[in-house]
Protein backbone atom coordinates (compact mmCIF):
# COMPACT_ATOMS: atom_id res chain seq x y z
CA UNK A 1 0.00 0.00 0.00
CA UNK A 2 1.60 3.33 -0.89
CA UNK A 3 1.74 6.20 1.49
CA UNK A 4 0.52 8.63 -1.09
CA UNK A 5 -0.69 11.19 1.16
CA UNK A 6 2.01 10.60 3.75
CA UNK A 7 3.96 13.81 3.13
CA UNK A 8 1.30 16.03 2.28
CA UNK A 9 0.25 14.80 5.90
CA UNK A 10 3.34 16.00 7.61
CA UNK A 11 1.71 19.21 7.83
CA UNK A 12 0.19 17.75 11.41
CA UNK A 13 2.74 18.43 13.54
CA UNK A 14 3.76 15.27 15.71
CA UNK A 15 5.17 16.63 19.08
CA UNK A 16 8.88 15.48 19.25
CA UNK A 17 7.89 14.09 22.89
CA UNK A 18 4.31 12.68 22.81
CA UNK A 19 4.09 12.59 26.18
CA UNK A 20 3.81 16.35 26.34
CA UNK A 21 1.16 17.05 23.30
CA UNK A 22 -1.37 18.53 24.21
CA UNK A 23 -4.80 17.16 23.95
CA UNK A 24 -6.32 19.05 21.36
CA UNK A 25 -3.18 18.05 19.13
CA UNK A 26 -3.94 14.26 20.14
CA UNK A 27 -7.49 14.85 18.99
CA UNK A 28 -6.55 16.60 15.64
CA UNK A 29 -4.38 13.47 15.14
CA UNK A 30 -6.89 10.75 15.75
CA UNK A 31 -9.29 12.58 13.53
CA UNK A 32 -6.90 12.53 10.84
CA UNK A 33 -5.92 9.03 11.36
CA UNK A 34 -9.69 8.14 11.25
CA UNK A 35 -9.75 9.89 7.81
CA UNK A 36 -6.90 8.82 6.24
CA UNK A 37 -7.67 5.07 7.22
CA UNK A 38 -11.19 5.60 5.90
CA UNK A 39 -9.31 6.80 2.28
CA UNK A 40 -7.67 3.58 2.45
CA UNK A 41 -9.96 0.99 3.89
CA UNK A 42 -13.38 2.58 3.84
CA UNK A 43 -16.19 2.83 5.84
CA UNK A 44 -16.78 -0.53 7.67
CA UNK A 45 -20.15 -2.27 6.60
CA UNK A 46 -22.72 -2.71 9.08
CA UNK A 47 -22.08 -6.31 10.15
CA UNK A 48 -26.36 -7.15 9.85
CA UNK A 49 -25.58 -9.37 12.97
CA UNK A 50 -27.54 -10.15 15.96
CA UNK A 51 -25.99 -9.47 19.48
CA UNK A 52 -26.35 -13.62 20.25
CA UNK A 53 -24.64 -13.51 16.64
CA UNK A 54 -22.07 -11.15 17.31
CA UNK A 55 -21.21 -12.82 20.74
CA UNK A 56 -21.01 -16.16 19.30
CA UNK A 57 -18.68 -14.76 16.79
CA UNK A 58 -16.68 -13.27 18.75
CA UNK A 59 -15.74 -16.20 21.14
CA UNK A 60 -15.23 -18.26 17.55
CA UNK A 61 -12.72 -15.36 16.76
CA UNK A 62 -10.02 -15.91 19.54
CA UNK A 63 -6.74 -16.82 18.90
CA UNK A 64 -7.65 -17.37 15.07
CA UNK A 65 -7.93 -15.50 12.12
CA UNK A 66 -10.86 -13.93 10.57
CA UNK A 67 -11.40 -16.87 7.69
CA UNK A 68 -11.14 -19.70 10.30
CA UNK A 69 -14.22 -17.81 12.61
CA UNK A 70 -16.42 -17.06 9.32
CA UNK A 71 -15.59 -20.95 8.55
CA UNK A 72 -15.95 -21.83 12.05
CA UNK A 73 -19.34 -19.36 12.50
CA UNK A 74 -20.85 -20.70 8.73
CA UNK A 75 -20.63 -24.43 9.97
CA UNK A 76 -22.39 -24.00 13.27
CA UNK A 77 -25.35 -21.64 11.61
CA UNK A 78 -25.75 -24.28 9.00
CA UNK A 79 -25.85 -27.50 11.09
CA UNK A 80 -27.72 -25.80 14.10
CA UNK A 81 -30.81 -23.71 13.02
CA UNK A 82 -31.51 -22.14 16.42
CA UNK A 83 -29.18 -21.54 19.52
CA UNK A 84 -31.40 -24.17 20.97
CA UNK A 85 -30.40 -26.99 19.14
CA UNK A 86 -26.86 -25.86 19.26
CA UNK A 87 -27.39 -26.41 23.32
CA UNK A 88 -29.07 -29.88 23.09
CA UNK A 89 -26.25 -31.02 20.89
CA UNK A 90 -23.24 -33.00 22.05
CA UNK A 91 -20.43 -31.35 23.14
CA UNK A 92 -18.11 -33.18 20.59
CA UNK A 93 -20.84 -32.71 17.25
CA UNK A 94 -20.35 -28.84 18.31
CA UNK A 95 -16.47 -28.76 18.84
CA UNK A 96 -16.31 -30.85 14.98
CA UNK A 97 -18.07 -28.01 13.41
CA UNK A 98 -15.97 -24.87 15.17
CA UNK A 99 -12.40 -27.50 14.97
CA UNK A 100 -11.19 -25.20 11.66
CA UNK A 101 -11.06 -21.98 14.30
CA UNK A 102 -8.90 -23.80 16.81
CA UNK A 103 -9.32 -24.05 20.46
CA UNK A 104 -12.84 -26.24 19.30
CA UNK A 105 -13.27 -27.77 22.83
CA UNK A 106 -12.66 -24.49 25.36
CA UNK A 107 -14.58 -22.38 22.39
CA UNK A 108 -17.75 -25.64 22.58
CA UNK A 109 -17.77 -24.49 25.92
CA UNK A 110 -17.96 -21.02 26.83
CA UNK A 111 -20.16 -20.84 24.06
CA UNK A 112 -22.86 -23.42 25.51
CA UNK A 113 -22.05 -21.90 29.03
CA UNK A 114 -22.69 -18.22 27.59
CA UNK A 115 -26.18 -19.29 25.99
CA UNK A 116 -27.17 -21.30 28.87
CA UNK A 117 -26.82 -18.51 31.03
CA UNK A 118 -28.72 -15.99 28.87
CA UNK A 119 -31.10 -18.65 28.59
CA UNK A 120 -31.81 -19.34 31.74
CA UNK A 121 -32.21 -15.82 32.44
CA UNK A 122 -35.19 -15.17 29.74
CA UNK A 123 -36.87 -17.89 31.92
CA UNK A 124 -35.79 -15.88 35.45
CA UNK A 125 -37.87 -12.97 36.61
CA UNK A 126 -34.72 -10.88 37.47
CA UNK A 127 -35.11 -9.79 33.87
CA UNK A 128 -37.91 -7.53 34.17
CA UNK A 129 -35.61 -4.61 35.93
CA UNK A 130 -34.54 -3.75 32.34
CA UNK A 131 -37.14 -4.85 30.04
CA UNK A 132 -40.84 -4.05 30.97
CA UNK A 133 -44.36 -4.30 30.54
CA UNK A 134 -46.04 -5.31 27.10
CA UNK A 135 -41.86 -5.59 25.55
CA UNK A 136 -41.62 -7.73 27.80
CA UNK A 137 -44.81 -9.74 27.79
CA UNK A 138 -43.79 -9.85 23.90
CA UNK A 139 -40.52 -11.22 24.07
CA UNK A 140 -41.45 -13.92 26.68
CA UNK A 141 -44.04 -15.20 24.64
CA UNK A 142 -41.43 -15.56 21.49
CA UNK A 143 -39.11 -17.59 23.62
CA UNK A 144 -41.65 -20.07 24.58
CA UNK A 145 -40.93 -23.20 26.56
CA UNK A 146 -37.33 -23.28 25.36
CA UNK A 147 -36.03 -19.62 27.50
CA UNK A 148 -34.67 -16.87 25.27
CA UNK A 149 -31.74 -16.93 23.77
CA UNK A 150 -31.18 -13.65 22.80
CA UNK A 151 -30.16 -10.34 23.91
CA UNK A 152 -32.32 -8.30 22.70
CA UNK A 153 -33.09 -6.91 26.00
CA UNK A 154 -30.43 -4.73 26.51
CA UNK A 155 -31.32 -2.76 23.47
CA UNK A 156 -32.39 0.34 25.88
CA UNK A 157 -30.27 -0.47 28.81
CA UNK A 158 -27.69 1.19 30.16
CA UNK A 159 -24.42 0.70 28.39
CA UNK A 160 -22.49 0.25 31.53
CA UNK A 161 -24.82 -1.81 32.86
CA UNK A 162 -25.45 -3.96 29.53
CA UNK A 163 -21.75 -4.20 29.86
CA UNK A 164 -21.72 -5.51 32.96
CA UNK A 165 -23.99 -8.30 32.32
CA UNK A 166 -22.06 -9.21 29.73
CA UNK A 167 -19.54 -9.56 31.64
CA UNK A 168 -20.86 -12.47 33.43
CA UNK A 169 -21.38 -14.28 31.12
CA UNK A 170 -18.51 -17.40 30.76
CA UNK A 171 -15.81 -16.39 27.91
CA UNK A 172 -17.11 -12.95 27.75
CA UNK A 173 -14.12 -9.96 28.63
CA UNK A 174 -14.10 -6.27 27.91
CA UNK A 175 -13.20 -6.44 24.40
CA UNK A 176 -16.25 -9.23 23.27
CA UNK A 177 -18.83 -6.95 25.39
CA UNK A 178 -17.96 -3.80 23.75
CA UNK A 179 -18.17 -5.35 20.44
CA UNK A 180 -21.66 -6.76 20.99
CA UNK A 181 -22.55 -2.98 22.38
CA UNK A 182 -21.23 -1.25 19.66
CA UNK A 183 -21.92 -3.30 16.39
CA UNK A 184 -25.56 -4.56 17.40
CA UNK A 185 -26.71 -1.46 19.47
CA UNK A 186 -24.48 1.17 18.92
CA UNK A 187 -23.74 1.62 22.36
CA UNK A 188 -20.81 4.16 23.22
CA UNK A 189 -17.81 1.54 23.68
CA UNK A 190 -14.61 0.84 21.83
CA UNK A 191 -13.70 -2.49 21.68
CA UNK A 192 -9.60 -3.04 22.22
CA UNK A 193 -8.10 -5.76 20.59
CA UNK A 194 -4.66 -6.53 20.50
CA UNK A 195 -4.53 -4.56 17.25
CA UNK A 196 -6.38 -1.30 18.52
CA UNK A 197 -4.26 -1.59 21.18
CA UNK A 198 -0.78 -1.82 19.46
CA UNK A 199 -1.60 0.50 17.12
CA UNK A 200 -3.02 3.24 19.37
CA UNK A 201 0.75 2.72 21.36
CA UNK A 202 2.47 3.52 18.52
CA UNK A 203 0.22 6.02 17.01
CA UNK A 204 0.81 8.02 20.85
CA UNK A 205 -3.04 7.88 21.57
CA UNK A 206 -2.16 5.95 24.80
CA UNK A 207 0.46 5.87 26.95
CA UNK A 208 2.69 2.53 27.02
CA UNK A 209 2.18 2.31 30.85
CA UNK A 210 -1.56 2.24 30.21
CA UNK A 211 -3.72 -1.07 31.04
CA UNK A 212 -6.23 -2.20 28.27
CA UNK A 213 -8.88 -0.79 30.66
CA UNK A 214 -7.33 2.58 30.72
CA UNK A 215 -6.63 2.54 27.10
CA UNK A 216 -10.45 1.93 26.19
CA UNK A 217 -11.37 4.65 28.59
CA UNK A 218 -8.83 7.11 27.06
CA UNK A 219 -9.88 5.95 22.89
CA UNK A 220 -13.30 6.71 24.49
CA UNK A 221 -12.64 9.86 25.36
CA UNK A 222 -10.66 10.75 22.42
CA UNK A 223 -12.78 9.43 19.66
CA UNK A 224 -15.77 10.54 18.34
CA UNK A 225 -18.96 8.88 18.79
CA UNK A 226 -19.64 8.40 15.69
CA UNK A 227 -16.59 7.04 14.52
CA UNK A 228 -16.17 4.38 17.17
CA UNK A 229 -16.93 1.83 14.48
CA UNK A 230 -14.31 3.14 11.58
CA UNK A 231 -11.92 3.71 13.71
CA UNK A 232 -12.06 0.00 15.34
CA UNK A 233 -12.82 -2.02 12.18
CA UNK A 234 -9.67 0.37 10.29
CA UNK A 235 -7.79 -0.19 12.69
CA UNK A 236 -7.61 -4.02 13.00
CA UNK A 237 -7.14 -3.96 9.34
CA UNK A 238 -4.32 -1.79 9.34
CA UNK A 239 -3.17 -3.34 12.16
CA UNK A 240 -3.22 -6.99 10.09
CA UNK A 241 -2.04 -5.29 6.47
CA UNK A 242 0.94 -2.42 7.41
CA UNK A 243 1.38 -2.31 11.08
CA UNK A 244 2.28 -5.56 12.01
CA UNK A 245 3.37 -6.31 15.66
CA UNK A 246 6.88 -7.44 14.74
CA UNK A 247 7.49 -5.39 11.39
CA UNK A 248 5.45 -2.80 10.58
CA UNK A 249 5.69 -1.26 7.51
CA UNK A 250 6.34 2.71 8.19
CA UNK A 251 8.27 3.24 5.08
CA UNK A 252 4.38 2.45 3.36
CA UNK A 253 2.15 3.13 5.96
CA UNK A 254 -0.68 6.44 5.22
CA UNK A 255 -0.27 7.52 8.79
CA UNK A 256 3.57 8.10 8.62
CA UNK A 257 2.99 11.52 8.55
CA UNK A 258 1.13 11.79 12.35
CA UNK A 259 2.80 9.06 13.60
CA UNK A 260 5.83 9.27 16.10
CA UNK A 261 6.81 5.82 16.21
CA UNK A 262 9.34 5.90 13.18
CA UNK A 263 10.91 8.64 14.90
CA UNK A 264 10.83 6.71 18.51
CA UNK A 265 12.12 3.68 17.44
CA UNK A 266 14.96 5.66 15.43
CA UNK A 267 13.62 4.94 11.48
CA UNK A 268 14.82 8.01 8.83
CA UNK A 269 11.64 10.15 7.65
S1 LIG B 1 4.15 2.44 13.50
FE1 LIG B 1 4.63 2.65 11.34
S2 LIG B 1 3.21 1.28 10.31
FE2 LIG B 1 2.40 1.63 12.38
S3 LIG B 1 1.00 3.35 12.19
FE3 LIG B 1 2.99 4.21 12.73
S4 LIG B 1 3.95 4.72 10.76
FE4 LIG B 1 2.25 3.31 10.36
Amino acid sequence: MAATNADADRDVDVEADIDAEPPAKTHDRLRKCVDLLEGVYGLPKSRGSGPVDLLVQTILSQNTTSANTHRAFENLKRKYPDYQTLLDAPDEEVARQIRCGGLANIKTKRIKEALEKIRARGVREEWEVVVKGAERDEMARKAGKTGMINLDFLKDADPKEARDYLLTLPGVGPKTAAVVLLFAFKMPLLPVDTHVNRLSRRLGFVPEEASIDEAERILEEITPQDKYCSFHVNLIRHGRAVCKARSPSCDECVLRGICPYPDRAGQKG
